[in-house]
This record gives structure tokens, sequence and C-alpha cells, in this order.
């Protein structure tokens, strides 16, 4: 079962408030899956402080999302979904730090952390 803040966000493409995730500073080694589905999304070791108080990572898992351009909110923005079950996660930016330049802005209530 989800809780109603991840089913916000997961199926009703809702935003979590900022610095609200215990997992923005979360800096341990592990991998971050799905809240929906278990699938697992992200890997430690591309996790970095974006200082924009959400989970961010520079690069996802092979194959772990899926994008699409999201319009909504008066803003043209790259949507981030999960593969497994297509549940929204948050959305990727292009000022994310080398080697990728991409900030995938992630709702940390989207997702588990397993430490490893
Ligand atoms: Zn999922």
């Amino acid at each position: 079962m989800l809780s109603p803040a991840a089913y916000n966000v997961l199926r009703r493409q809702g935003t979590e408030m900022p610095y609200s995730s215990p997992l923005d500073m979360n800096f341990r080694k592990g991998v971050y899956s799905c809240a929906g589905c278990d699938t697992a999304l992200f890997s430690s070791d591309a996790k970095y402080d974006s200082h924009t108080g959400w989970p961010s990572f520079w690069k996802p898992l092979p194959h772990a999302v899926a994008t699409r351009t999201d319009t909504s909110e008066m803003m043209i923005r790259t949507e981030v979904l999960c593969s497994g079950c297509g549940g929204h996660l948050g959305h990727v930016f292009t000022d994310g730090p080398k080697p990728t330049g991409l900030r995938y802005c992630m709702n940390g209530v989207a997702m588990r952390f397993k430490a490893a």
C-alpha cells in the first residue's frame, strides 16, 4: 500500500514540499527504488546535494526510468516516470553536474532507500 503522500506524487503527479524528505540528505551507500513497484531507480553513486531540497541524482540506473514532456504549471519540463509502474517520480533538468550535466530532481516520498 502506498502512503497518501506517495500516492499523491506517484499517481497524481504531485510534488512534495522541498526539504521534507529525509532522503534529500541521505548519503549512505545503497539503492533507491520505486515506492510503488520496487523497481530499482538510482544508485547512491549518482546522488549529490543540489541544494534544492529534493533528492537529486545525475543519472538513473539503466532502463529504470522513462521521460515525457510535461507542460503543466505554465512550464515546459521533462517529467521522469518509473519504467516499472509508470509512476511520477519528478523532473529532469539540464543544470546538473558532470559527467551528464543532468539533474534528476526526485520526490523522496516516491522512493524507498535500501542501504547496501
Ligand atoms: Zn514504479
